[in-house]
């Protein structure tokens, strides 16, 4: 096993230019960004209010009123913060988007406290309550995620200012938990403040950042549980009432993290500890630690995760429940969730070499995340469903939560933010780097600088996905350094092949890497793989998908969507044995893949509103169906259906 800390790319080294990400590219700069800052300064009169910035003007003295919002509302401004960072960091100054984010950074410092606390709802709400209600007050959460933002922006700018308020916080972090008598024996509720202290070790040097996101690494779920302790607490206030009876594994608390085989719990919750877990493996070669995310990740992936790279089904506190309980209409599989998913996978992938970590980041974020917006950038899904029956979505029923429109905000907004940060930092999930080795972890067409083996080279992937398996990539190095360009091979490329120089390549596969030596100063290599639009099935012991079958093309899982179809679509039976037909149509959505094929539709003939149950010969018509990439999904007309798992004709 090789061991190494970090072998991410500097965003800020890969700049990516390709067919289907440019757009999103745009959004993020010339929508998302602006619009995020009107929504957390309530300047949009028909959406949703954020209070957001006002909590902080609040905190910072500059204006008076209560705290409004979720306990982590700060996060959606931080979250924003690292968005503009990456979206700096990756194509370059700002003028406009600096500025308004240097007004952002000046307002959270001036809402620090002499001490170096910061968390708006605290600090206004009940100050001599810090750190007195762990498992539900977020302020670990949310200063994980300010130490995130401070490490992107200062990487992006140079600009020191947020990077000292994060290390005020995390001095104080270090004063306040630990192991020590005067110290307070707790964790998170929430992880996110692990990777928010490695982040900020790895930018600062300062190891007692490392060391404190061990201590919560290694003191989750050891012994009496803290926060049924904490609860006991006479100056304990309860912030939400569905936390009366705690159950550890919620916050993955119920034993200790390298004890713990099975994802359970909040999902969201899970992905960012495990991704912790991954880190500290890593900067300590805890090979115990690294076994148990690796135990982690299989169970995650292979029995409790949709094929869209969703994570979380029960509707009812956005949790895993157990294996193969997969239901595709009432489920919740928030977008944060895959956005976690794709971070713990980035993590074990770098970590290990092994590229089907990477099939599953290519999943969650080509499908969930991606579905999780608009291709307007200004309306976003928290909730991602495989099957939806828009009139069945009952406010305060248990398909409440799902929704077949996206939304323009959300009271609790921890997924727009999100979803932002993640893809303007697309380039981190596209390649990574370790000495003499650059790995080719998605086929995104950019430019990287590298530095291998001491020396500067230059590495051009030019590709079509995700429609075609075909890219040409060339390396550039102004010395013959001896090199090596390691291609992952997806698990649904057929015919893999490459050509070094118009010839045959001679490498080897290790891992689901197909690596190839270098010994020239340049070289240019042809990948084709094949990926043709497929059926495929589940596993049998997925319920939800019995008798069904999806369609899949490459990493796109395809669904129906009423616009083409009709309405009913769950009364859709189709044969799987059938050839697909794709065709490429530029006019939707900026250009996708569609496929057509036959099926058959219950016919309603026989039936009247007065007939709910009879018996009666089940006939089916032929039908022609169209089916579309599930992130483009909701896009044309509001309110529709759309269904991923057809029943198959047997
Ligand atoms: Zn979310």
């Amino acid at each position: 096993m090789k061991f190494k800390a970090n072998s991410s790319i500097p965003i800020s080294d890969i700049k990516i230019n390709d067919k289907f990400w440019n757009k999103y590219r745009d959004l993020v700069g010339k929508v998302i960004i602006p619009y995020q800052w009107d929504v957390l300064n309530d300047r949009l009169e028909d959406v949703e209010t954020s209070h957001c910035i006002e909590n902080f003007k609040i905190a910072a003295g500059l204006s008076t009123g209560k705290f409004q919002g979720a306990v982590f509302q700060d996060t959606d401004l931080t979250k924003w913060l690292e968005s503009v960072g990456f979206y700096i960091s990756a194509y370059g100054h700002d003028e406009m988007i600096e500025k308004i984010a240097d007004e952002a950074i000046d307002l959270i410092a001036k809402a620090q406290q002499d001490d170096g606390y910061i968390d708006t709802y605290f600090i206004i709400n009940c100050p001599d309550k810090r750190w007195k209600n762990l498992c539900e007050g977020h302020e670990l959460y949310t200063a994980g995620h300010l130490m995130e933002a401070a490490v992107a922006y200062y990487e992006a700018t140079g600009k020191k200012k947020i990077l000292d308020v994060a290390c005020r916080l995390a001095d104080l972090l270090c004063k306040t938990f630990g192991t020590g008598e005067d110290q307070c024996h707790g964790y998170p509720g929430h992880p996110e403040v692990e990777v928010g202290l490695v982040k900020l070790y790895r930018t600062t040097g300062e190891k007692k950042y490392l060391e404190l996101a061990k201590y919560f690494i290694d003191i989750r779920g050891v012994g009496d549980n803290y926060f049924l302790w904490e609860e006991k607490q006479k100056d304990y206030i309860r912030i939400f009432p569905e936390f009366s009876d705690y159950d550890p594994s919620y916050s993955q608390s119920h034993k200790s993290v390298r004890e713990q085989t099975t994802a359970e719990g909040h999902a969201v919750r899970a992905a960012y500890l495990y991704s912790a877990m991954a880190d500290i493996a890593a900067e300590y070669n805890d090979k115990e630690l690294l076994e148990a995310c690796e135990t982690l990740w299989d169970d995650m992936v292979h029995r409790r995760m949709y094929i869209t790279g969703g994570i979380g089904s029960s509707g009812w506190l956005e949790r895993f429940t157990t294996d193969y309980d997969l239901p595709n209409d009432c489920n919740y599989s928030e977008s944060c969730a895959s956005i976690a998913l794709a971070m713990f996978g980035k993590r074990m992938g770098e970590l290990t070499h092994n590229a089907a970590y990477f099939d599953e980041v290519e999943r969650a974020l080509y499908n969930t995340v991606l579905a999780g917006i608009a291709m307007d950038g200004k309306s976003f899904f928290y909730v991602n469903p495989l099957e939806t029956w828009p009139d069945a979505c009952v406010d305060h029923t248990s398909r409440g939560h799902v929704k077949s429109e996206r939304q323009k905000w959300f009271g609790c907004a921890c997924c727009p933010p999100n979803i932002a940060r993640t893809l303007a930092s697309l380039g981190q999930y596209v390649l990574s780097a370790d000495e003499d080795t650059v790995y080719i972890n998605m086929y995104v067409s950019s430019e990287t600088s590298l530095c291998l083996n001491g020396h500067d080279a230059t590495l051009t992937i030019d590709s079509e996905a995700p429609w075609n398996g075909k890219a040409r990539i060339s390396l550039a190095a102004k010395y013959e350094a001896g090199y090596k360009i390691a291609l992952r091979i997806p698990a649904y490329a057929k015919n893999f092949d490459i050509k070094c120089g118009g010839k045959e390549a001679s490498g080897k596969i290790v891992d689901g890497y197909y690596i190839l030596a270098i010994e020239d100063t340049a070289a240019e290599l042809s990948v084709t793989f094949d990926m043709p639009a497929i059926f495929v099935h589940s596993n049998p012991k997925v319920r939800a998908d019995s008798g069904k079958t999806a369609l899949v093309k490459g990493p796109l899982v395809y669904c129906l969507e009423e616009t083409d179809n009709g309405n009913n679509l769950s009364a859709i039976f189709v044969d799987s044995s059938q050839s697909i037909k794709e065709y490429y149509d530029a006019s939707l959505l900026g250009g996708s893949c569609k496929l057509s094929f036959n099926g058959y539709k219950l016919s309603e003939n026989d039936w009247d509103i007065h007939t709910l149950y009879g018996q009666r010969q089940n006939q089916l018509v032929p039908v022609s169906l169209t089916a579309i990439p599930y992130c483009y999904w909701g896009n044309r007309e509001k309110n529709k259906e759309m269904l991923v798992w057809m029943k198959e004709r047997l």
